[in-house]
Order: C-alpha cells, then structure tokens, then sequence
C-alpha cells in the first residue's frame, strides 16, 4: 500500500453515502457491497446500507437497531475498544455518544490513522455508551451538521429541567404535553430527561421497539408504553416524530401543548413553521465550538468535513487554529 501524498487521504466518495478507503479496502457507512469490509457507524437510515443482505461490522446495538430497520445481511459484531485486524489495516470503534451503538471508526493503515466519526456527540447522550476518542489521528473525517457559531448547546440539566417543567405545567392545565423528536434516539433522550418525573409517557408506534432495545442494552427509560388513543389525554406525556403534527393521532388531541425538540429548534422560526408552542434545542450532534475543540486536540493532518451544509465557516476556523481542511459531498440529512 502506498499513499501519493502524506498530507492527503486517499479516498472516494461511493454514490449514495459513505467512503471508501480504497488503501485498506474499507467501507464506511456505504450503501453496497464496495468494499472487502463494512463498517456502519449507526443506525439511523442515511448511514445504513441500502442492499440489505450484504455483510457488515457494527457494535450489537447497531446490529439489533439495522435488523428491526429491516437490514437482512449478516453483521459481525465489534465491541468498543476491540481492534479487529485485516491484510492491510487495523480498526476500532469508538463510542461516539449519538444514538445507542453509535460507534466512531478508526482505520489504522501503513499511510496513517484515520479517524471516521460518522455522526457524534461531546459531551454525550445520557442514554449511549459515553464519548471516547483516540488523543490523536492523522486524518480526521468528521461530520458538522451544525456548522456555524449559533448552535451552541445548553448543558443537558438545563434543557431537561425546562422540558420537565413544560410537561407539568401542561398537565396541571389540563393539556397533553406533546414532544416532537425523532423516534431513534431523540425520543429516548427525552424519555429519560422525563423520567424523574415518574409520570407516564406514550410513544408512537414507530418507536416502540427502538425504545425496547435501549432498556435492553441497560438504559432504562422510566415508565412508558406504546400510543393508544383510549388512554393517550389521561394525563400522559406524548413523543412522536415530528412527521405526526398533522397527522389524525395528534389531531384528535384537542387541548394539547406542543414542543419540538432538535438542534434545528435554534431557530425561532421553526417555532411559528411547524406551529408548536415551545422550542427546545436538544441536539445528538457535536456544536460548532466542541468541533473546533476536537480538531484541535486529534491536531490531524487534515480534516474531511461531511454531512454539513456551511464547510466555508468550519474550514475558516480551523485554518486560523493552524489545520488543514477539506469538504467532502455526502449526501443525506435522515435524522437530527
Ligand atoms: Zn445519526
């Protein structure tokens, strides 16, 4: 194996999503079967494989979330921290803190160490296995769904403490309180920032089984149950994806308190687009200050920038901070 340039990583993008690294016939987060080895960093749909038989690397909760996405192929499965070894390179996953199972990979290759985050969060979800990385790589392909100096996160306590409090509130009044998140991992978070309240909580039918699989994996997420409409306004919290705020489920709901909850909820304006009464900007990505921050202590060689829709102001930063960067185009924007 030989690489033409050091400051450079030798990849291609595969059509679709994901990357090869054609040095070490490696995959990450590709859709076919383009590569000796496979790995998938996650479960949300715009990073799992689109031909559903084919073989692949993921941590087990990955592996149990693919199959219920209805993914058919086999799956061998990596723990953190487990280096597997193949011809022409070595790599481990990393616990990114995104979702459960959500894993960083890290390709170890006679050209360098590469460092694939897929997506990730520092400080982490409380219901993931935690944020590790390595203390430093070569190449550094990291995602930035949230590019810009807006995005900003509150701390988890605080967030938590004003969703719990919107949820009394409602309920004293007697409204439903209704939280719009995405049902792989969004919904858990705010599962188990509600739990302390010990109240019972109703989510969507497209979420029941991922909820299954947390408490399964040891993340319990308090005292919960599928949507059923005879039970759902008796003084129960509601979560549904926010695909449901004109469908009949939520329609039915008459006296009822809507909040959405995303990094997108940054903006005001979703706010008065998706006609909800309350924002909380609860994100499972990285903000723009913990990316910088990051990129500095890995101190790569170069940084591939994904999943982003502003690189120019991620690549500005960084190349103040002395570090060489670099857009990649991968399609897909699934999950938030
Ligand atoms: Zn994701």
């Amino acid at each position: 194996m030989q690489s033409t340039d050091k400051h450079n990583l030798n990849y291609r993008l595969e059509r679709g999503h994901g990357i090869i690294l054609p040095d070490a016939d490696v995959g990450l987060d590709v859709s076919a079967n383009v590569a000796k080895h496979i790995f998938v960093s996650h479960a949300h749909a715009d990073h799992l494989p689109r031909d559903r038989y084919m073989h692949v690397y993921a941590t087990p909760p990955t592996a149990r979330l693919m199959q219920l996405r209805g993914f058919r192929g086999d799956v061998t499965e990596l723990e953190f921290g487990k280096p597997v070894e193949f011809d022409y390179c070595r790599v481990t996953l990393w616990p990114a803190g995104h979702i459960l199972g959500s894993a960083m990979i890290e390709v170890e290759t006679e050209a360098g160490r590469i460092l694939y985050t897929g997506d990730y969060k520092t400080p982490p979800s409380l219901v993931t296995e935690g944020f590790t990385c390595p203390d430093a790589t070569d190449f550094f392909i990291t995602e930035s769904t949230f590019p810009l100096p807006i995005y900003k996160w509150k701390p988890h306590d605080e967030l938590f403490a004003e969703m719990r409090a919107f949820a009394t509130e409602a309920l004293d009044e007697g409204y439903t309180p209704v939280f719009l998140g995405y049902n792989l991992g969004k919904a858990q978070e705010i599962m188990h920032g509600l739990a302390p309240l010990g109240l019972p909580v109703q989510i969507h039918g497209a979420g029941y089984e991922l909820c299954k699989v947390y408490e399964e994996f040891g993340f319990p997420l308090g005292n919960w149950d599928k949507y059923d409409r005879a039970t759902a306004q008796d003084g129960r919290i509601l979560i549904t994806p926010s695909s449901a705020l004109e469908s009949p489920m939520l329609r039915n709901i008459r006296r009822k308190r809507v909040a959405y909850v995303s990094g997108w909820a940054t903006h005001e304006s979703r706010r008065v687009q998706l006609t909800v009464d309350k924002l909380f900007p609860l994100s499972d990505h990285i903000d723009f200050f913990e990316l910088l921050e990051l990129c500095k202590k890995l101190n790569p060689r170069k940084v591939y920038i994904t999943h982003t829709p502003n690189p120019r102001v991620v690549q500005h930063y960084l190349s103040e901070a002395g570090i060489a960067s670099q857009p990649l185009e991968i399609e897909g924007y699934e999950d938030d």
